[in-house]
């Protein structure tokens, strides 16, 4: 597919960048373009992607009535693009993000974008946008590729205009500050995601719904929320957007097995092929919260940690729950979530052989 490039006019100043990237924050400043496809369906039925371009970032021109504002027609993604040491630009695992984005697609009804267009999109905003990839210890520059609904029609079905779109934000550490162990709250009374459900599509609307039992958590004074399948024995299913793992008392890494409701993390695949390769014994299976609180009861239970492309691995110290509060015990030597998570940056940044070939060049 063939970009247009219409470059911006009014890019930031060098001085408004440069001090922005001093303290990126997490989503809080954009870069200076954005990448647009657009989908329609033309008289004989037939949908196609066409006019691929870049243009300045801006807002959206879109009608009220578009269908993505009343009934949620949206997905998304998220990945980073990383500054190597020679100023080069990688990304990591592209195809698996692209993968996904087209399993998104089908399940909200939208049209699949080819692999190819998807990582030339990517390139596109980082080849419009490259000083704006950050270079400090732990930064990159976030890349939200998304696709919503437009067309203006109120009755319910599919939209026939889509939009596809990439925005780019520079981005420090997800959490802010140092890293250490935060605290989850587990919600008992919400869920994010049901059998049959959105669960394992990557969409906007899975994220409204778990905002209000983020609010709840942040009462509690946690940051973060871990949903259970309350028809699964209490399984413990993810955070809201992020993987959890558990690593036991002899070694053995363990994360809950992708049963339709987990969003499948592209971190969480890299997490347990780098444990396969340290020689852990990993399992993807069901992981109960009577499970989780038995291990902490007898022992057995060393580590807990999220993982997901924004914080990469975060350390969980503790579960809040309405009747009781499960510690993480504090690690014997080194932790294994800090090693693959030095190992994970390690590669993402050039720094550590990337012995899958999970980078591809973007500039
Ligand atoms: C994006 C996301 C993740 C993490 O996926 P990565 O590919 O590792 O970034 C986990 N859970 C949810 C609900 C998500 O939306």
């Amino acid at each position: 597919m063939e970009f247009s490039q219409q470059f911006s006019t009014s890019p930031k100043s060098e001085a408004e960048r440069a001090a922005i990237l001093a303290d990126p924050g997490f989503g809080d400043y954009f870069t200076d373009h954005t990448v647009v496809i657009d989908w329609t369906v033309d008289a004989a039925g037939e949908g196609g992607w066409h006019d691929a371009r870049v243009e300045p970032y801006g807002p959206i021109m879109m009608d009220p009535a578009a269908a993505v504002l009343h009934y949620g027609q949206e997905i998304f993604e998220g990945l980073k693009a990383y500054r190597h040491a020679d100023s080069s630009v990688w990304t990591f695992r592209p195809e698996a993000n692209a993968a996904r984005f087209n399993k998104s697609a089908v399940r909200l009804a939208l049209p699949e974008l080819p692999e190819e267009d998807f990582i030339e999109s990517l390139r596109q905003i980082v080849a419009a946008d490259r000083a704006w990839v950050p270079s400090g210890d732990g930064e990159a520059l976030y890349l939200r590729p998304f696709m919503i609904a437009t067309e203006a029609f109120l009755g319910v079905r599919p939209s026939r205009e889509v939009s596809y779109r990439v925005i780019a934000s520079p981005a420090g550490n997800y959490f802010g500050g140092e890293l250490k162990p935060v605290s989850i709250w587990l919600s008992e009374r919400y869920a994010r995601a049901g059998h049959g459900g959105t669960g394992e599509a990557k969409c906007g609307g899975n994220y409204a719904a778990s905002l209000a039992a983020q609010i709840e958590a942040e009462q509690h004074g946690c940051k973060q929320v871990l949903f259970l399948d309350p028809t699964n024995d209490h399984a413990v299913d993810e955070l809201g957007g992020m993987n959890v793992f558990f690593v036991l008392a002899d070694g053995t890494v363990v994360t809950p097995e992708l049963n339709g409701n987990i969003l499948h993390g592209v971190t969480r695949s890299s997490v347990l092929q780098l444990a396969r390769d340290r020689g852990l014994v990993v399992e993807e299976r069901k992981f109960t919260i009577a499970e989780w609180r038995e291990r902490v009861a007898d022992g057995t239970l060393a580590e807990v940690f999220a993982c997901g492309t924004a914080a990469v691995i975060t350390p969980i110290g503790e579960l809040k729950t309405a009747v009781d509060t499960l510690v993480t015990p504090t690690a014997q030597g080194e932790p294994v979530w800090k090693g693959i998570r030095e190992q994970l940056l390690g590669i993402q940044t050039g720094t550590m052989e990337d012995t899958h070939g999970w980078l591809t060049r973007l500039a």
